[in-house]
């Protein structure tokens, strides 16, 4: 063990706070919130730690009341971009050259300001922007991130601390250096956490990062640059920038420097990103890293054995927690005959009975979806099956964007395995039910396994247990995180590193070694205490 980080303090989950009736911690949230919807809140870029504004002023919406303006942020343009590689450039040296302890005390503070002191303003910031519900915020926005902090330090820790063998005479080790140039983060809206981790686990491990957030995420990625600044983030290490995704991603791509890119979001722009890297290869001075967590198609199946409500509950709560725009949220499952009867009587019940509404009101399960073009395409996909004579809407299937961009939590039942929504993302509320023959249990895996081009997340549900070992072989790369008897959402730091392959990443693993290991370029060095003096070997003398 590095003898500067052996006494780091062991990373831990940070408790999640029940917001219940009467507690503190909801009257002090509640006061946020009232607090933060009375200003204007202004965001800046953050170029080598200068506020930067531009002229255009974009305004901040709530998506469950999108006439409300929360405040407003600042586009960037290509000279921005510019701006802000050169920031990072300009701040690499003297943050590789900061001892490890150093930047490893910065984001454990950075833990402790996020869960302490900002910790109602980075639960706020993403309820009011992002239109989550006040537990959906404090898993993700506070705990989440805290646990991203700790766990990538303790991560970090463990990765330098591998070194090689020496032999007698040699001494041999491992230097681990920054990648040599920028690293490009580009964030989804869904996640807070994940938006903070991008940036910041490559910044951990010495880099420099130019991060650019979604439109949609800019309240809270402001209060995590507060954060980032105050837990003593140096100027220039992390610079946040606003451009549209093509402008920004112009003139990175096109960068000598760009040595990597830490990405989450959609499969779609991942791949288009991946072409341009491969077109310009021959521009980078090194083989950039390259790191993506896209989409998902991700599915519940239940075996004949598995108990009624486990399975509704997991439905429930997987397809339909924070509006199912969550990476893992269910959105297909395969239900067997013999359950379907109870199953659909009791999911009706309670998807029928979900409360929907502003995230201000605690009382509500669900918020509103991100924007107009997203509400707009889910939709349109359960207008399509309203029409469509080989589905069938059980539950929900209205939609209302007068005031926010609400969707009620729709389940839709299709007698064709492959209909549309059983294979593509849709990235909302809308979970697709196949029901199949109960003893075809085999078949049902092969459909599970062969029917959408993802491999995210997915769970079984069964109380057989020779079942439950043939799902788990047989679907063996048909998800990165699987489940058993549990929903498939809501993966924890340190507990199920999280991420996907096929068409749903690089599988490096969000909070894991995994993840932090692709941000370092190991540096091997061999010295001599007995440096040889004559070329000729033993075998060559006269007998
Ligand atoms: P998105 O792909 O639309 O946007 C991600 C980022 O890319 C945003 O910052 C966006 O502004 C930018 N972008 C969009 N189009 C671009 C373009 N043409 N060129 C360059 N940049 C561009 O994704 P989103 O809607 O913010 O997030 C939802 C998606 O993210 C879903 O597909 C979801 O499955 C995925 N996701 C995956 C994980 C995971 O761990 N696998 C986690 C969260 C979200």
């Amino acid at each position: 063990m590095y003898k500067d980080l052996q006494s780091v303090p062991k990373a831990y989950n940070e408790p999640v706070r029940n917001y219940a009736p009467g507690s503190p911690e909801r009257a002090s949230l509640k006061a946020m919130l009232a607090k933060m919807k009375s200003e204007k809140i202004e965001v800046p870029m953050v170029i080598g730690g200068e506020r930067v504004k531009s002229e255009n002023r974009v305004p901040i919406n709530p998506p469950h009341d999108h006439q409300q303006v929360l405040g407003h942020f600042y586009k960037s343009d290509a000279g921005h971009v510019t701006m802000a590689i050169e920031a990072a450039l300009k701040a690499a040296k003297a943050w590789a050259d900061l001892p490890r302890q150093e930047r490893a005390a910065i984001f454990l503070k950075a833990a402790d300001l996020i869960s302490g002191p900002y910790r109602d303003v980075i639960n706020a910031a993403t309820m009011l922007g992002q239109s989550k519900t006040v537990y959906q915020a404090e898993i993700d926005a506070a705990a989440e991130m805290a646990d991203f902090f700790r766990f990538n330090v303790q991560y970090m820790v463990e990765i330098f601390a591998q070194q090689p063998g020496s032999d007698k005479t040699t001494w041999n080790r491992i230097e681990y250096r920054p990648l040599e140039g920028f690293v490009y983060a580009l964030t989804p809206f869904n996640f807070t956490s994940i938006a903070g981790n991008l940036p910041s686990a490559p910044a951990m491990m010495g880099n420099v990062v130019v991060w650019k957030c979604s439109n949609t995420q800019t309240y809270s990625a402001k209060v995590l640059m507060d954060v980032f600044e105050e837990a003593g983030v140096p100027d220039g290490v992390i610079n946040l920038i606003f451009p549209s995704g093509p402008v920004g991603g112009k003139v990175i791509m096109e960068h000598p420097d760009f040595a990597g890119f830490h990405f989450t979001g959609s499969t779609g722009v991942f791949q288009q990103i991946w072409k341009t890297i491969g077109t310009n290869i021959a521009t980078y001075k090194t083989y950039p890293r390259i790191v993506g967590e896209t989409g998902g198609k991700d599915f519940i199946l239940a075996h004949k054995t598995a108990k009624v409500d486990e399975v509704v509950t997991g439905l429930v709560r997987g397809a339909f927690e924070f509006q199912g725009q969550k990476c893992s949220a269910a959105s297909r499952a395969y239900i067997p005959s013999n359950l379907w009867p109870e199953i659909k009587e009791k999911l009706i019940e309670q998807v029928e009975g979900i409360k929907m509404g502003d995230p201000e009101d605690f009382t509500n399960f669900m918020c509103a979806i991100i924007d107009e073009a997203s509400f707009d395409k889910l939709a349109m996909f359960i207008d399509n099956a309203k029409a469509d004579a080989e589905a069938e809407i059980i539950a929900g299937g209205q939609h209302d964007k007068t005031k926010g961009y609400f969707i009620r939590p729709t389940v839709i039942v299709t007698t064709d395995p492959r209909y549309i929504t059983m294979e593509e993302e849709l990235f909302g509320p809308v979970l697709t039910i196949y029901v199949y023959e109960a003893d075809k249990w085999e078949e049902a895996l092969e459909l599970v396994d062969t029917t959408s081009i993802y491999a995210l997340t997915g769970a079984i549900f069964s109380h057989d247990r020779y079942a439950t070992d043939q799902g788990t072989k047989y679907l063996l790369q048909a998800a990165g995180n699987f489940y058993i008897n549990d929903k498939p959402t809501g993966a924890v730091v340190g507990q199920q590193p999280f991420g996907g392959a096929r068409a749903s990443g690089t599988n490096d693993k969000a909070g894991s070694y995994l993840n932090m290991v692709r941000w370092t370029s190991p540096r091997t060095i061999k010295e001599n205490f007995l440096t040889p003096t004559d070329y000729r070997y033993p075998f060559m003398d006269e007998e």
